[in-house]
């Protein structure tokens, strides 16, 4: 073969793979452009009802705490992987479709299925640089579909709380349905009561009060500064949720008991049994406030404290159970995570609500903190801490 000849010859096998490359590459297109251009349209409702049983997740319109129309789109909302305006009917294509499902294998193994899904968890902290979408996630997986986040600072003066509120109100207009959002104020700010009628107008739910934490108190709850927050809170029909410390503050009690009386038309709620699992176990503390003021709830969240609960839980699991049954009407939900930089991580999220949720609802079980003890409630009871209490709170 001569030199031209081998040329000519190498032209022919280029111009072949040439031809051969772009009949592939029509083919890949053709391919790809009916999975885009002609997307396998198909009804939403359907498409999640067939994702969630086919792995094992059998819904019911019962297993929601309020009326649901659509409980595979309701639980779906829930778990954060379907906009919360989405209806039923409406279309998704294959690349939805496929997002949706990815989204849900990758939280199927922590789902916990108890029936309760709606909860309202009444009690969360939220600062800058904490990532809500994956929170809102965690709390997917326990059935919790809307939550109180309080945009409180650091001590001594509650300092970058106006920064968390910024934040905070940001993320409330993406997921409108899901988050309420309470304001909070520096107690010394002479200035709290308009602050708190203008956070009001702007979108807040309630009003939380970090004053009266060890960290943060420097003045009683009962200054003419503060009349000024619960004369707001009245007006605006608002509740106001106090860190209370009844045990390690005994002062407070006083002042708490005179604000409650003089404000009887505004709900207020202390946290963490009023911080009366203190050194030893101090319900009856917190039960005196309660017997005397119809308009007190309290919560159970215990952030930081939920060691100490759980030992207490393990102590003398039937005295705080008592308690809870007695005061069953007027006791909410939380958990009372700081949501930051720090805590962006689902696994960890979930692992600490699931303490919260274990310690309502079960007698035994197994969290981050080891073998615990829970209150082991009942279901009527349950659907009162995760739902009645809280709606009637928020005037929902
Ligand atoms: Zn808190």
């Amino acid at each position: 073969m001569g030199l031209l000849g081998s040329v000519r010859q190498e032209q022919g096998m280029v111009r072949k793979s040439l031809l051969v490359l772009l009949a592939v590459a029509a083919v890949g297109f053709s391919f790809l452009g009916l999975r885009d251009l002609r997307p396998h349209s198909q009804d939403l409702g359907d498409y999640l009802q067939v994702l969630f049983v086919s792995n094992g997740i059998d819904l019911s319109q019962e297993d929601f705490l309020e009326p649901v129309e659509d409980p595979y789109l309701a639980f779906a909302e829930t778990l954060n992987l379907v906009p919360a305006s989405a209806q039923s009917g409406d279309r998704i294509n294959m690349r939805e479709a496929r997002r949706i499902s990815e989204q849900f294998l990758a939280v199927k193994d922590r789902l916990y299925l108890d029936g309760l899904y709606g909860k309202i968890d009444m009690h969360e902290h939220y600062q800058v640089t904490g990532n809500i979408d994956l929170f809102l996630r965690a709390l997917g997986c326990f059935g919790i579909s809307r939550v109180v986040l309080l945009p409180t600072g650091l001590p001594p003066d509650n300092r970058f709380y106006k920064a968390n509120w910024a934040g905070l109100m940001t993320w409330a207009k993406q997921y409108p349905d899901q988050i309420i959002p309470f304001c909070t104020i520096d107690e010394a700010d002479p200035h709290a009561g308009e602050l708190v009628e203008q956070y009001i107008l702007e979108g807040a739910k309630g009003i939380k009060l970090i004053g009266g934490h060890p960290y943060y108190y420097d003045e009683p709850l009962n200054s003419q500064n503060m009349y000024k927050v619960y004369e707001m809170a009245a007006e605006h029909h608002v509740p106001v949720l106090i860190h209370g410390e009844l045990i390690n503050i005994p002062e407070q009690y006083d002042q708490l008991d005179q604000v409650f009386s003089d404000f009887p038309g505004v709900t207020f709620i202390l946290a963490h049994y009023g911080v009366t699992l203190m050194g030893g176990i101090h319900l009856d503390v917190i039960a005196g406030l309660l017997g005397k003021h119809p308009n007190l709830y309290i919560d159970l969240s215990q952030g930081g404290f939920i060691r100490r609960y759980l030992s207490y839980l393990k102590e003398d699991p039937e005295t705080i159970r008592n308690f809870v049954i007695q005061y069953q009407d007027r006791i909410l939900f939380g958990s009372d995570v700081v949501l930051s930089i720090f805590t962006n991580d689902l696994n960890g999220l979930y692992q600490r609500i699931r303490c919260d949720i274990g310690a309502c609802q079960e007698a035994r079980f197994t969290c981050e903190f080891g073998a615990e003890q829970g209150l082991d409630l009942d279901r009527e009871i349950l659907r009162k801490l995760y739902y009645e209490n809280p709606k009637r709170v928020l005037g929902l």
